[in-house]
């Protein structure tokens, strides 16, 4: 039997899968990942500086405009669609198959292909708040703003922020709980699209005691050791394949 096989026989088999995704997951979509060799992590970026740097919290208070120019330019991609990927996991969960997919990704591809149950470990583009007074501003008033000013501001004054976890900053509680919880008692987790190597979000996969570990990425990652099933090939072509 062939991977693919074996993947379709396991979703077969299944009743209660999670998929737990990163970066990957979206480049088929057009949105570079940061760690694989032509992502955003492979240039530095102004100055020296790597832009694991400029996405972090000191980053963000000390440089807001270079954190905004960074931002915007190189991490939004609004006219970016679901791949095959997303789309077959959102059909997934409409037959009961998928229980929760939990992403470190930010850019709202899962729910655009119409998945409901989705843990966003690393918050969303779509949602930003002024710091000062936590007015709500959608992607596209805090463009409006980043364009006209270089560094959004709030009419009173306040920046806007993202509601997107930068380096430096703690994952929100309700979202880990939850994410942990689906982990913890699914029969299958289906890893995808994701180097393993941010934290805490990829110590998470630990919490899974099910029958099925299955990793799907196209380099090695540190889970393939204990999975039943390493796939490295492109996410959306393997999902294509499973219908
Ligand atoms: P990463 O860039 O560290 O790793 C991506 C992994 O996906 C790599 O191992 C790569 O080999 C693999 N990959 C790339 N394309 C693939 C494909 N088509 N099929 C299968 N595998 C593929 O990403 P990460 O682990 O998610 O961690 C990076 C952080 O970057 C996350 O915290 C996330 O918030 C953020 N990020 C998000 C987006 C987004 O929202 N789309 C984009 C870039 C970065």
């Amino acid at each position: 039997m062939n991977k693919i096989e074996q993947l379709k026989e396991i979703v077969e088999k299944s009743n209660n899968i999670v998929f737990f995704g990163g970066a990957g997951v979206s480049t088929e979509s057009g949105i570079p990942d940061f760690r694989s060799s032509n992502g955003i992590f492979s240039k530095s970026y102004n100055r020296n500086i790597m832009p694991e740097e400029i996405v972090s919290h000191t980053y963000f208070e000390n440089y807001p405009e270079d954190f905004f120019d960074f931002y915007v330019n190189k991490m939004i991609f609004k006219n970016a669609k679901p791949n095959a990927a997303h789309i077959a996991i959102s059909r997934l969960e409409k037959e009961g198959k998928i229980k929760a997919v939990v992403t470190q990704n930010i850019d709202g591809l899962h729910q655009m292909a119409g998945s409901k149950n989705v843990y966003e470990l690393h918050g969303s583009i779509y949602r930003n708040y002024c710091e000062k007074c936590g007015r709500f501003y959608s992607l596209d008033d805090m463009l409006e703003r980043f364009y006209k000013d270089k560094v959004p501001k709030c009419d009173c004054g306040g920046t806007i922020k993202p509601d997107v976890v930068l380096y430096e900053e703690p994952l929100p509680n309700d979202t880990i709980t939850g994410a942990i919880n689906f982990i913890a008692h699914a029969d299958t987790l289906i890893i995808g699209g994701t180097s393993l190597v941010v934290y805490p979000a990829a110590g998470f996969i630990s919490y899974f005691r099910g029958k099925n570990l299955v990793v799907i990425n196209m380099s090695e990652t540190a889970a393939d050791r204990n999975a039943d099933l390493v796939i490295n090939q492109k996410i959306g072509e393997v999902f294509e394949q499973i219908k």
